[in-house]
């Protein structure tokens, strides 16, 4: 590695609809007749712009509904580990929400089939690792939550490492996802889910006790509670924490004002991430820039995601001896 190269990264939660920026959305949505509420980049740009987190997800809604097609959902795998691997990724879980794609009219195998052929491609292209992951939106019940699961189980064996619920997390608890989730983790699926972003630690408590959670996507209002708090760094569950995210949505009123600090100085890993750096202006060094400045290290962050990816024992221990060889 030369002086100059990026560190070595490690991201695990980033949605990939989220990553499309402005000018490649524009020619999706062109080439699939989709209108998007925005003609040109800069006007796309300018939308992502956010009253608060409801707002953000009515922006999501109408934007991401440009990915129709196989190729869309390959394009952007590749497109993203390309972009992500120029920041020094070397390994990538991929966040999709195949329920939505398919209310968009793909089927569940166009939609599964075209973001695994998209790993296997960014890994040909790119080198970086690409595990993905299926979100649930929290809205629309639990029929495509079983259903997710159900094909979570039956693309294990191409990536398909974890299942996670995302979507409004005010008003949609956990709890009544605790059938899907068990059946996805009886098939060898990993659980995932957003919590404690929008909610307080009542989100987290139930992601952990009725989801198995083995990571939690934010987790950023832990600090709220001590005790659970206590718990999460005693049982070594990994945080995926996305510093810009949580201030573009205003979930937190500024990255001063960022409760990153709190959850590391309590002992809770927290891994690194973007989460939807197209839609807040961000990319894979900034959110790890944003991290230091709350006092976590890159090496803090990679050890964090090597803890907390979802992948084989090889995979791991290969992630395991480049943070060791990295200069930091
Ligand atoms: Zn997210």
């Amino acid at each position: 590695m030369s002086p100059d190269s990026p560190s070595p990264k490690i991201e695990l939660h980033v949605h990939l609809e989220g990553t499309v920026r402005p000018r490649a959305l524009l020619a999706i949505a062109r080439r699939n007749g989709v209108r998007l509420p925005a003609e040109s980049e800069e006007e796309l740009a300018a939308l992502y712009s956010y009253r608060d987190f409801a707002h953000f997800l009515q922006l999501w809604s109408v934007t991401t509904c440009a990915l129709r097609t196989e190729r869309d959902f390959r394009q952007v795998v590749v497109d993203y580990a390309v972009e992500a691997a120029s920041h020094g990724a070397v390994y990538l879980e991929g966040i999709f929400s195949p329920a939505e794609r398919v209310a968009g009219g793909s089927s569940w195998d166009e939609v599964f089939s075209g973001f695994c052929d998209g790993a296997e491609d960014a890994r040909a292209r790119t080198g970086v690792e690409v595990r993905l992951t299926c979100d649930v939106p929290r809205h629309l019940g639990l029929d495509p939550a079983f259903e997710t699961a159900r094909y979570c189980v039956k693309y294990r064996d191409r990536g398909v490492v974890g299942i996670g619920i995302g979507g409004p997390e005010d008003g949609f608890p956990p709890e009544p996802f605790a059938p899907a989730f068990r059946q996805a983790r009886d098939g060898g699926v990993g659980s995932v889910p957003h919590a404690g972003e929008v909610v307080g630690p009542a989100s987290v408590r139930g992601a952990l006790d009725a989801l198995g959670a083995d990571r939690i996507r934010h987790g950023v209002r832990a600090v709220e509670d001590p005790v659970l708090l206590r718990e999460l760094a005693d049982r070594g569950v990994v945080c995926d924490v996305c510093p810009i995210s949580n201030v573009r949505t205003g979930a937190v009123a500024s990255l001063d004002a960022h409760p990153l600090a709190l959850m590391t100085a309590a002992g809770v890993a927290c891994s690194i991430s973007t989460d939807d750096p197209a839609m807040f202006g961000t990319d894979l060094s900034a959110d790890y820039a944003a991290a230091a400045r709350l006092g976590w290290s890159a090496r803090d962050a990679y050890d964090a995601g090597v803890r907390g990816a979802l992948c084989d024992p090889a995979t791991k221990e290969r992630l395991r001896v480049i943070g060791d060889g990295a200069v930091w």
